[in-house]
């Protein structure tokens, strides 16, 4: 059995190089850059009016005051947008508006008095030409976007999203929205993994279910692998008579590189190799697909893109209750961390158990045979907000 940070470091060292494409700036949202973008203007791109006001030359009206004031000739008019057409004179002022482009000869905006600069956005002042923008391995956020658009940019290089099929096997399953059959359950893994996969940058695809049958296992992965760059099961990967996930995959010529981690939920987790496509073969028990797709699915999708970081984002937090593991492996406690980082356990930690998977917004990693009292400062692995 692997302890978690051996099956994260063999995970991660499997994932492919990122394969680069061009998208356009409003298709980049949390996309992953794969390399560095330098600005190719300065911002502000050229000296500008921070204020409806005149534009002067600063030294003309140094002397005024309220008591005795300077006059000046209105030599035009710039709206935002517009050039004035000539150098300003000694004397003259024009009429500007906030975002104007402040006319040769002036450098300074007033209503009244005036210092050089004043109400003046300065070229350059935000960014200059050619200094870095963004760096390789960073997913674009909404504010980083705003700030391409305003350099000009129309398209970016970013990590190319793989394509994850999504298999749920067992013969028990069937599909939310039917009428049950006695003995079955519905299917609930793949709707709650895909909305990770998606926030992962990765794209989704959910295939048919499988029934706990070899043959049947094997032609379903094959198909799956011959479409997918990746594939994601749950269930059928125990030791039981009825688990045929792993032979399956060795039959078709896949290679299981590693079968059980040391975490709680989730040690029966199998990561498999098929060429250069990737078998994450998750435990079919709901809440133990999901913590360890967050653990180690997700990290892997996210460094296939080019991701520098990959881990969940983390937030620290106060316990509000005690944490206590009995057990001889690591356990993830499924916890809601309120805005004020009070942290409370979300329930009942069965691996069934879903009322206190959907109530929870992070998870706690609590060592083996070890209790976090009341009190204790916490790192909340996040995943919802
Ligand atoms: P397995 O890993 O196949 O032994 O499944 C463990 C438990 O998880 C069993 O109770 C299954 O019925 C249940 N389970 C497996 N797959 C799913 C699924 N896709 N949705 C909901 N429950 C599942
Ligand atoms: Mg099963």
């Amino acid at each position: 059995m692997l302890e978690f940070e051996e099956a994260l470091a063999r995970v991660l060292a499997a994932a492919p190089q990122p394969t680069s494409e061009s998208v356009s700036l409003n298709k980049a949202a949390g996309r992953v850059l794969t390399a560095p973008i330098r600005s190719p203007i300065d911002l502000p791109i050229f000296d500008n009016s921070s204020m409806d006001g005149y534009a002067v030359r600063a030294i003309d009206v140094s002397s005024a005051t309220p008591a005795s004031p300077v006059g000046l000739r209105v030599a035009g008019k710039v709206a935002a947008g517009q050039v004035f057409p000539a150098e300003v004179s000694s004397g003259s002022c024009v009429r500007l508006f906030t975002g104007s482009l402040l006319p040769p000869g002036t450098d300074a905006v007033v209503l009244t008095q005036a210092q050089p600069g004043e109400n003046v956005r300065l070229r350059g002042e935000d960014l200059r030409q050619g200094s870095q923008l963004a760096d390789a391995g960073q997913a674009l956020s909404a504010g980083r976007i705003g700030l391409l658009a305003a350099a000009g940019l129309a398209r970016v290089q970013v990590g190319r999203r793989p394509l994850v099929g999504l298999l749920a096997t067992g013969s028990e399953l069937m599909e939310p929205g039917r009428p049950l059959e006695p003995g079955r359950i519905y299917e609930s893994n793949s709707p709650a993994l895909t909305p990770l996969i998606e926030r992962a940058g990765a794209i989704p695809q959910t295939f048919p279910f499988v029934v706990d049958e070899l043959a049947g296992t094997s032609l379903a992965l094959a198909e799956a692998l011959n479409q997918c760059d990746a594939i994601v099961t749950s269930g059928g990967v125990s030791v039981g008579e009825m688990d045929f996930l792993k032979r399956a995959f060795e039959q078709i010529g896949g290679s299981i590189e590693f079968w059980k981690v040391a975490i709680k939920p989730g040690r029966p987790f199998a990561f498999g190799r098929f060429g250069d496509k990737l078998l994450f073969g998750l435990p079919g028990n709901p809440v133990s697909a999901l913590v360890t797709f967050l653990l180690l699915v997700r990290p892997a999708l996210l460094r296939w893109q080019g991701a520098t970081d990959v881990s969940l984002p983390t937030h620290p937090g106060v316990l509000a209750e005690p944490l206590s593991n009995q057990g001889g492996r690591r356990h993830f406690v499924r916890v809601n961390v309120d805005a004020a980082g009070k942290v409370h356990s979300t329930g009942i930690q069965a691996s069934h158990m879903l009322c206190s998977l959907a109530a929870a917004n992070g998870l706690v990693d609590v060592p083996a045979d070890s209790t976090l009292p009341a009190g204790s400062a916490v790192t909340v692995l996040r995943w919802e907000y």
